[in-house]
């Protein structure tokens, strides 16, 4: 079964010998991820998002509860290498995820080292490249780059041992706003014409209103699982939880606490004008 399944999962990072006390952090939670999904994981800074991530693929085990990963469970240290196949990482910063010093070369490394045939690598490689937009860079040096565009190629590395599913943790973070547009065009075309499974971490509204679904992780738990519309029309709980909703959204939620008839499920402004032009053509 192609999927992630998260069954009561607790976790609290240990305490040192220094005093460090020990930090709760996962205090029960249950999420299933199938196969072909765009799932947004949202919460402020602290509630434990990369916590949550970094047990997808077994970077941390559970210290209660279990994650099962296309049926294996991660506590199975036999099976890290078969999880670490299936569930590709795409981290923050791109500088620390590019080992070689040209494009293509960077891509097939992990390739190489799981001793795939040169040809079968070359192949992968240029999809890789292709599905990302990177391939007219495959000669280039990665310090040419800008943000976006290496983190495309971080990306690419990952696609490249073909995942089943690809989890990013605010790969956006440390990019520019048009570095954050291309990296989320490029994430939004995997899923939609690769197919590929995203799970993608993150604090900015906008792009969690663009996958299919939004979890919300508050305290430890799940505080919503929904679709965008679903969860963005509650803007009071939302802001109670230190998540701004999109601009769009807030404006029409004042407006609609004045007494404007907008629907409440507003999401882009596009949506917005439709709403308003409908207003004037009653
Ligand atoms: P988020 O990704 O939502 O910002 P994190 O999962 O990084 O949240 O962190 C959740 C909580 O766990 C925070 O209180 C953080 O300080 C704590 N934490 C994160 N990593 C460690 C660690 N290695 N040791 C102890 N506490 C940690």
């Amino acid at each position: 079964m192609k999927e992630i399944l998260v069954n009561d999962l607790v976790f609290e990072y240990p305490g040192d010998e220094e005093g460090t006390p020990p930090v709760l952090v996962l205090k029960g939670l249950n999420l299933q991820i199938p196969h072909g999904q765009f799932l947004a994981v949202l919460g402020h800074n602290g509630s434990g998002k990369s916590t949550l991530a970094k047990h997808f693929n077994a970077i941390l085990t559970p210290t209660s509860g279990d994650v099962i990963v296309c049926g294996i469970n991660t506590r199975d240290e036999d099976r890290l290498f078969d999880i670490r196949q299936q569930v590709g990482m795409v981290f923050q910063n791109p500088d620390n995820q590019i080992v070689a010093t040209i494009v293509e070369e960077d891509v097939a490394f992990a390739l190489e080292n799981l001793g795939v045939e040169p040809k079968e690598i070359r192949r992968r490689v240029d999809e890789a490249l292709k599905e990302v937009g990177m391939y007219q860079y495959r000669e280039h040096a990665p310090h040419q780059l800008s943000g976006g565009q290496k983190q495309r190629v971080a990306i690419a590395g990952i696609l490249a041992m073909r995942p089943d599913f690809i989890v990013l943790d605010e790969p956006t973070a440390m990019l520019d706003p048009r570095g954050r547009q291309e990296v989320l065009k490029t994430i939004r075309r995997l899923n939609r014409d690769y197919g590929t499974t995203v799970v993608l971490i993150t604090h900015y509204m906008d792009e969690a209103v663009q996958a299919d679904r939004v979890v919300v992780i508050d305290g430890g738990v799940i505080l919503r699982d929904g679709t965008p519309k679903e969860v963005f029309s509650q803007v009071e709980l939302l802001k109670s939880v230190g998540l701004d909703v999109p601009q769009v959204t807030e404006l029409v939620h004042e407006l609609r606490a004045e007494g404007v008839p907008l629907p409440e499920d507003i999401l882009t402004e596009e949506e917005c004008f439709q709403a308003i032009k409908a207003l004037f053509d009653k």
